[in-house]
C-alpha cells in the first residue's frame, strides 16, 4: 500500500483550491459535501462557482494563489489544469503547510482523493493507487447499486441509539441488535412510517433483544485449506465472516487469517510440529470456555480438520460442555500437493487405495505397514515426513521397496512459494536435508511430477503441464 487510507476531520478546517475549470467544479462538488470552509482562487471562474461563493457556500477570490493563501488549510487542491501553474500553487501551499494534491498527477501529489459512494454518515472510499480508474468507477457503481439509499438514515439514527444499546452485552447479542436494525426492522420501519417512526422501532427493537433468551455459544471446526485463500469453501468463508473468536493453528495462513471479521478475536493456538505450541488441554479448554460464554468459536485448522487434526480430543470436549458443534470440511494437504504436480492420488491400473500417513505419532516415528507400502505401484501421502523421512525410507527399502520409486516433496503446497522437489527412495535423504526445507510439506510417496514422469518413459514427449523449475533442476 503506498497510499493509506483514512477519514480527515475536516469540519470547519481550511481546503484551498485554485482553479476555475472543469476540474475545479469536479473536485468543488465533492468538497462541498464535507463541512470544511472552501476557499477558491481563480482569475476566471465558472459561473457555477460565482454562483456558489453568492450563497456562501465557498469563498471566492478572483485573483491567483500568493504565498500565505493556504496558511492553516488542511488541504490544497492545484485545480489550474496547467501544468507550470500547478507546480507553482502547489510549491506556495507546501510552504504554506497545507497537504498537496494536483488534479490528475499521482506523482507530485501527497494525497489522493478517492471515489466515493456516499450514504454519509456510511462513506465509501475506493482507490486503486491510481493504478486503474476503470476499475474504481466500476466498483463504485457496483456498491452504489447495493447499497439502498436509506441506509444512510439509518446510519444516522441509529448512531443517536447507540450508547443505548451497551445495555446489551458486547459482542454477539449487540451485533445481533444492530443487524436486525439495519436489516429487517429499520427497513420496515421506514418503508411504512418514514424517518419518524424510527425511534420507537429502536426502542422496542431493544426491548426485545434485552427480554430475548442469550443465544447459546457453538462450535465450528472448519478447515482452512492448504494456504491458497481461494481454496476455502464458502461455508468457511462464511464461518470466518460471523465468528466471535477464532482459535487458528501456525499452518493457517496469512491471507486467510485476513478474512476474519475484524472484531472477532484471532487465538493463535500454534500447534505446528516441534514449535512452541500449546498444550491440547489448553486449547480443549479454550474452546470451551469461549463457547461456554456464547460465542460463536471457529477452531479453525489447516487442511482438512479430519486429517491428522487432533479433531476428536477437541469435539469430546465440547461435546462434555454440552456445546453445539459441527465440521465445516477443507481440502486436506495431499489433494493441494497432488494437483501441484498434475497428478492423481489413485489410477486405474496403478493403485486402487491410496493412504494418508503421518511421518510422527505420539511415541514418535509412525510405524505402518512397510510391506503392503513396499509393493509396487503403492501411493500413500506422508504428513509431518521431514524429520522422518530417513526413518520411512529406511523402512521400506528394508521391506524390499523399489529404490528407484518415485518420491515427490512438495512444501507449501498452493501458496506462492510452493517448491516441488522430485527425488526417487534411495536418494530421499540426503536430498531433503539439503532443500533445507522451512514451510510446511507433504511427502507424495510412488507419485513423481507428471511432467517427469513422462520425462522418463517417453523421453521425446513434451508433457501440457508445465514442468516445476524446480523439477527441471531435480532432472537436469
Ligand atoms: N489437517 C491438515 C494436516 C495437519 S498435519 C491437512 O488436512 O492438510 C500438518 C502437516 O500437513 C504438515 O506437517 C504437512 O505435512 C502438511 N501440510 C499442511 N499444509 C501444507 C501445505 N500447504 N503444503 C504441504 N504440506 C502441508
Amino acid at each position: 500500500m503506498k497510499h493509506f487510507p483514512i477519514f480527515l476531520a475536516v469540519e470547519g478546517r481550511r481546503i484551498v483550491l485554485s482553479g476555475g475549470g472543469d476540474a475545479a467544479l469536479a473536485k468543488l462538488r465533492l468538497l462541498m459535501k464535507t463541512e470544511a470552509r472552501l476557499t477558491v482562487f481563480a482569475t476566471d471562474p465558472a459561473p457555477d462557482i460565482r454562483d456558489w461563493a453568492a450563497a456562501g457556500r465557498l469563498t471566492l477570490i478572483e485573483r491567483a494563489m500568493q504565498p500565505g493563501d493556504a496558511l492553516c488549510a488542511a488541504l490544497f487542491y492545484g485545480a489550474d489544469e496547467d501544468p507550470a501553474e500547478d507546480a507553482r500553487t502547489a510549491a506556495i501551499a507546501h510552504a504554506d503547510g497545507a497537504l498537496v494534491n494536483i488534479v490528475d498527477n499521482l506523482h507530485d501529489s501527497q494525497f489522493i482523493t478517492p471515489a466515493i459512494v456516499d450514504r454519509d454518515p456510511v462513506v465509501v472510499a475506493i482507490g486503486t493507487e491510481g493504478a486503474a480508474p476503470v476499475l474504481a468507477r466500476a466498483i463504485k457503481k457496483d456498491l452504489e447499486d447495493r447499497l439502498p439509499p436509506v441506509l444512510g438514515t439509518l446510519a444516522r439514527i441509529g448512531k443517536a441509539f447507540r450508547a443505548r444499546v451497551e445495555a446489551l452485552p458486547f459482542g454477539a447479542p449487540r451485533r445481533a441488535f444492530w443487524s436486525d436494525y439495519y436489516f429487517a426492522a429499520g427497513p420496515r420501519a421506514l418503508n411504512t412510517g418514514g424517518e419518524g417512526a424510527l425511534d420507537d422501532t429502536l426502542a422496542t427493537l431493544l426491548t426485545d433483544h434485552l427480554n430475548a433468551a442469550p443465544k447459546p455459544g457453538r462450535v465450528e471446526f472448519v478447515g482452512a485449506g492448504p494456504g491458497d485463500p481461494e481454496l476455502l469453501t464458502l461455508k468457511a468463508r462464511r464461518a470466518l465472516h460471523e465468528a466471535d473468536v477464532v482459535i487458528h493453528d501456525r499452518l493457517v495462513s496469512a491471507e486467510i487469517l485476513e478474512l476474519v471479521r475484524r472484531e472477532a478475536t484471532l487465538i493463535d493456538a500454534g500447534k505446528e510440529g516441534f514449535g512452541k505450541s500449546m498444550a491440547q488441554g489448553d486449547i480443549d479448554a479454550l474452546i470451551v470456555e469461549h463457547g461456554t460464554r456464547g460465542a460463536h468459536v471457529v477452531r479453525l485448522k489447516s487442511g482438512d480438520p479430519t486429517v491428522f487434526g487432533r479433531l476428536d480430543e477437541e469435539i469430546e470436549a465440547v461435546e462434555a460442555a454440552g456445546l453445539a458443534w459441527s465440521i465445516v470440511p477443507g481440502i486436506t494437504a495431499a489433494s493441494a500437493a497432488v494437483a501441484g504436480i498434475g497428478q492423481s492420488l489413485t489410477r486405474r491400473g496403478r493403485n486402487a487405495s491410496v493412504r494418508f500417513i503421518t511421518g510422527h505419532d505420539t511415541k514418535g516415528f509412525a510405524d505402518h505397514d512397510w510391506a503392503t507400502l513396499a509393493q509396487p505401484g503403492e501411493v500413500a501421502a506422508i504428513y509431518m515426513g521431514k524429520r522422518s523421512a530417513r526413518f520411512f525410507q529406511g523402512r521400506l527399502l528394508m521391506h524390499g521397496a523399489d529404490p528407484a520409486t518415485p518420491v515427490t516433496v512438495i512444501e507449501n503446497a498452493s501458496r506462492p512459494d510452493q517448491r516441488v522437489i522430485a527425488t526417487t527412495l534411495s536418494e530421499l535423504e540426503p536430498t531433503l536435508t539439503r532443500a533445507a526445507l522451512t514451510g510446511p510439506a507433504l511427502t507424495l510417496f510412488g507419485l513423481a511430477p507428471r511432467a517427469a514422469a513422462k520425462l522418463n518413459v517417453l523421453p521425446d514427449h513434451g508433457g501440457e503441464h508445465e514442468p516445476e523449475k524446480s523439477i527441471q533442476e531435480a532432472f537436469a
